[in-house]
């Protein structure tokens, strides 16, 4: 583990010009207890934090005080002591944009995908304790065994670009692509894709309509899959990483629109939805939405040798603006493998960076965002939950499972399935410009 100040331990001491909200020095079981006199769902402090929660967001249930007023170092060694006594039954996975004080502990650290994979690979494991959001835990419970329980330590740790899509938005958005578009004949009028980031609920509806699964790293490979099918794709819910894929492909800028499910028509005319190729749902994430040019205008001004590397979910212009772009595993790769002394600007979640930066004291490494706004809801997951979750498994209970009904579990296999026969080596996950 990197020794440099974790990011939480950083907001502690952060001057309020240095993060982005001073609430990130709240427990965050603040959010937890009914606020305003209300028990609505919130995602907490962070780079989500003013964006819009569905009521039908999952609200978490009161930690028990005593985890809450447990000294950090408690909280390490029952961790510790649990992972000590459930060992083999036990695998616990961690996202890169966790804090460090929850990375320690993970068995496997990756990306969404990654991690359920390698989780479906531990079939002596009974419990998969996902430090992620909660997206990412029903896809460990899609692909788990019969007897395993993925367990979400808080289940608010959502996500606020897979909430922009829910299943009744994107059906009513299909009945009237329906309408308009037909069914099409030898090829489909409209191939649905969904970004890995979007609930169980949307895979399977791809499942069942012909359309398929992506990633951050095989977008371009999954939609010229669904081009050799249809004459559009519907994607959803990231409009940048939808656009910034189009780009990539060649598909011209007035055969993409944006689909806001908020308007009638998405915000479109008939006209245009005929001409589309590539309708992307309007969702983006918080996270990725706050780098810009400028940003990366002030690091090449600072450091003229500097690589600037962003993931596809920044906006089209930062994503034209870097070196690079790709997926949190092409990152961590290029960065790894890069010579000692190389300067590296990266676009993306700041604890995985804070990381990066840590584990290779060689090389000059920071975000592009100057302000600390770390995930609004990988944040949610703090060590108390953990703490918490494991010690009730111990003591017979499963506290937070994450359960995917048995119905969507097979539909939405079919679109994963799709992406996973998908021919040829993996396509290369970044663009070097
Ligand atoms: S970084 Fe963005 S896409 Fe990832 S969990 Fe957070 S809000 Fe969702």
């Amino acid at each position: 583990m990197p020794t440099t100040d974790s990011i939480t331990r950083k907001i502690q001491g952060a001057a309020s010009t240095e993060v982005c909200s001073d609430e990130l020095r709240w427990d965050p079981w603040a959010y937890d207890a009914p606020r305003h006199g209300s028990r609505l769902p919130v995602y907490g402090a962070g780079a989500s934090q003013w964006d819009t929660i569905p009521r039908s967001a999952p609200v978490q249930r009161e930690i028990p005080e005593r985890y809450r007023a447990m000294a950090p170092e408690e909280v390490a060694a029952r961790i510790g002591a649990v992972k000590a006594r459930l060992g083999f039954r036990l695998v616990i996975l961690g996202h890169h944009y966790q804090r460090d004080e929850i990375i320690r502990w993970a068995d496997f650290r990756g990306d969404s995908f990654k991690l359920s994979q390698q989780a479906a690979g531990r079939r002596e494991a009974d419990y998969i304790v996902f430090c992620g959001v909660h997206f990412m835990a029903e896809s460990a419970d899609i692909l788990a065994a019969d007897h395993q329980r993925v367990i979400l330590p808080n289940t608010a740790a959502g996500c606020s670009m897979a909430d922009m899509a829910d299943e009744a938005q994107v059906l009513a958005c299909w009945r009237q692509l329906d309408e308009i578009l037909g069914r099409g004949e030898d090829r489909a009028a409209v191939v649905p894709v969904t970004y890995m980031n979007s609930s169980a609920a949307l895979k399977a509806f791809c499942g069942e309509r012909g359309g398929i699964v992506c990633t951050s790293s095989n977008a371009t490979r999954v939609l010229e899959w669904s081009f050799a099918r249809g004459e559009r794709v519907l994607f959803f819910p990231d409009e940048h990483l939808g656009r910034n894929t189009g780009d990539k492909l060649g598909v011209p800028d007035d055969a993409m629109v944006v689909w806001d499910p908020r308007r009638p028509l998405g915000g479109n005319s008939v006209e245009a939805l005929r001409g589309a190729r590539l309708i992307l749902w309007r969702g983006w994430c918080s996270v990725h939405a706050r780098f810009t040019v400028a940003q990366i205008a002030e690091a090449r001004r600072r450091y003229p040798e500097i690589n600037v590397v962003v993931h596809p979910e920044c906006r089209r212009e930062v994503v034209a603006a870097a070196d690079l772009d790709g997926s949190t595993e092409l990152i961590l790769e290029t960065i790894a493998s890069a010579p000692p002394g190389s300067q590296w600007a990266v676009g993306t979640e700041i604890n995985m960076v804070n990381r990066l930066a840590a584990a290779h004291p060689d090389k000059l490494i920071f975000c592009l965002d100057p302000v600390i706004c770390p995930c609004s809801t990988m944040y949610r997951i703090h060590p108390a939950y953990l703490a918490w979750v494991l010690e009730a498994l111990v003591g017979g209970e499963v506290v937070n499972e994450i359960v995917v009904t048995d119905a969507v579990k097979v539909s939405a296999r079919v679109a994963l399935d799709r992406m996973l026969a998908l021919p040829g080596r993996p396509a290369p996950a970044a663009a070097r410009r």
